[in-house]
């Protein structure tokens, strides 16, 4: 890791650097156990105090989960918020676990923003047996806001329904007026 950090050090800089920075590999190699810590924990992990009901078909709707990842395309961090919602079926989980599968489970890998949303709804499906999942997230991008097309306001806002649930798909995003910067930053990223 220290070789790595020293070659990455370089990069940006010079052989200076090397020296100044020293102290930042352990730092930084603490740093990424913790950022990247995802990659050890599965939803199995985190959604495992469930509560068994005869049969519920409200919706859960957990909003605001804050959470903080990166980007796999250019190891840049993007964060803003999530909103989980669920229709079980026999099974309700702690909503405590929810946020956990957001934050500890997704959001502490590298990530693709439209997978992650994805991937989040796919879970509460698979562990629960749930009827339906919809999660939608809202993040800023600091490989768009700070280099490349340098927009500070692009929002992108990505959403994702399956099962009973599917129908909600870009409806509730489509709900709130949406901003131009949401429709640039559709734009794939090179
Ligand atoms: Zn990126």
């Amino acid at each position: 890791m220290a070789d790595n950090l020293d070659r990455l050090f370089s990069f940006v800089g010079n052989e200076e650097i090397r020296d100044k920075l020293a102290g930042s590999r352990e730092r930084i190699g603490r740093s990424f156990d913790e950022l990247f810590s995802g990659y050890a924990r599965k939803a199995e992990d985190v959604l495992n105090e469930v509560v068994y009901v005869e049969d519920y078909p409200g919706v859960i709707r957990m909003e605001s989960i804050t959470f903080y990842t990166f980007c796999e395309h250019h190891f840049a961090p993007f964060f803003g918020t999530a909103t989980v919602a669920y229709q079980p079926r026999h099974v309700i989980t702690g909503i405590g676990k929810i946020v956990r599968l957001v934050r500890d489970v997704h959001a502490r890998r590298l990530q693709i923003q439209e997978l992650m949303t994805r991937d989040i709804a796919e879970d509460m499906m698979r562990v629960l047996k749930a009827r339906g999942a919809y999660v939608e997230t809202r993040a800023r991008h600091l490989c768009i806001c700070s280099r490349g097309p340098g927009d500070d306001n692009a929002m992108t806002v990505v959403d994702y329904g399956v099962g009973t649930l599917k129908d909600m798909t870009g409806v509730v995003a489509g709900a709130v007026p949406t901003p131009r910067s949401v429709l640039r930053s559709e734009v794939i990223e090179p």
